[in-house]
């Protein structure tokens, strides 16, 4: 039983390695189990982890549960529950991270229940105040934040990608790893058929540059070309949801309040208002461009340098600029 305080964090690995975002939230862990002067716990589900136990010890956890087996390949709430209550019960934490995905938004509010507490979704900071947990989320489609404190514990909160910065890993930190034993759990729900969309290129949220398009783009046309950029750039495409709903470009690569967030050194936005619901998903970026043909469109306001023009005439002389950059680079 570890020291009451503890943060829990339900992390997750990618192909063997832990993800981005669970090393964001160890971060957060770290921090808060400091302050009370608790342990920060890890518990791990998934089959062929590979180290991934060592990672979450190098990135700040004291004491990690991991189960490592076919019965825990993919998520499902049935499967996962019953060990992760026996962690949750064997050390009550005060607090449990779950990052804010998928798998998070369907979890965590299940987990809350089965722990009689409630949840907190999509916050981007927490803190303990007078030894009580205050964690901050953006409310008014992206508009304003608000702080929320809990009346009963854990606190279950579910973390935004990209809110916290990773520590660097540490291989001289120590830690206790506790198996789990994997056993097969009958469940009511069963997954048929799992279909992984290919990603192209760079992935969204670890981009240095982010080429992101909008209604001003005119057409899935505009995307192609914004494609083009993004790869001579070696970044990553993202889209406005306008974008997304007329069916320019996938669903998968909006940006903002209702889908994916990034914190790229440089973001350039081609043709997008620069919603808050958007900005809510790109305002951590270093350096923001936008080119816009309207000079009153909000997201100058946000962009450190902007191009008032239209992007069919901006995109295509730049794209060659960029070319011959490239061509010279290559030769
Ligand atoms: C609950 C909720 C959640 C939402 N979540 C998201 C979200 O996650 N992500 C998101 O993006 N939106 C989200 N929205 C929608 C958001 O409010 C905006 O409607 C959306 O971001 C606008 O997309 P846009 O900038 O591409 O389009 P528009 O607002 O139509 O802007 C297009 C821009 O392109 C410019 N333009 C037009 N032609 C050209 C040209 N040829 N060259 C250069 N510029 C040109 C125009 O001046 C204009 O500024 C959400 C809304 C709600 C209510």
């Amino acid at each position: 039983m570890s020291a009451p305080g503890g943060v829990l964090v339900i992390a997750q690995a990618e192909g063997g390695a832990l993800s981005e975002l669970s090393r964001e939230m160890l971060a957060l862990a770290r921090r808060l189990a400091d302050e009370t002067g608790g342990m920060v716990e890890a518990v791990l589900l998934g089959e062929n982890l590979g180290d991934s136990a060592g990672d979450l010890i190098a990135f700040g956890a004291d004491r990690i549960h991991i189960g490592d087996g076919a019965a825990y390949t993919a998520y499902l709430a049935e499967a996962w529950m019953p060990k992760l209550i026996e962690v949750a019960a064997d050390a009550p934490p005060a607090v449990i991270l779950i990052g804010h995905d998928t798998m998070g938004a369907d979890l965590a509010p299940r987990l809350a229940i089965r722990l009689g507490t409630t949840v907190a979704t999509a916050c981007v900071e927490a803190e303990f105040v007078a030894g009580r947990l205050h964690a901050t989320r953006s409310c008014y489609g992206g508009a304003a934040r608000e702080t929320l404190s809990f009346k009963t514990g854990p606190c279950v909160l579910t973390i935004k990608s990209k809110s916290q910065a990773a520590l660097d890993r540490n291989n001289g930190r120590k830690g206790e790893i506790v198996p789990l034993a994997a056993d097969a759990v009958q469940t009511r729900v069963r997954i048929v058929e799992r279909n992984v969309s290919a990603a192209a290129g760079v992935r969204l949220e670890t981009a240095a540059v982010v080429v992101a398009g909008g209604r001003g783009l005119n057409g899935p046309e505009g995307f192609k070309v914004a494609r083009e950029l993004a790869d001579l750039l070696g970044g990553a495409l993202g889209a406005s949801r306008v974008a997304c709903d007329l069916e320019w470009c996938p669903a998968s690569i909006q940006i903002g309040l209702s889908g994916r967030t990034v914190a790229p050194e440089l973001y350039l936005a081609l043709g997008i208002s620069g919603a808050s619901q958007h900005m809510a998903g790109c305002g951590g970026a270093k350096t923001i461009v936008a080119i816009n043909n309207d000079p009153t469109a909000q997201i100058f306001k946000s962009s450190r340098f902007g191009i008032v023009g239209d992007c069919q005439e901006i995109l295509p002389p730049l794209i060659d600029a960029l070319r011959v950059l490239r061509d010279a680079k290559d030769s």
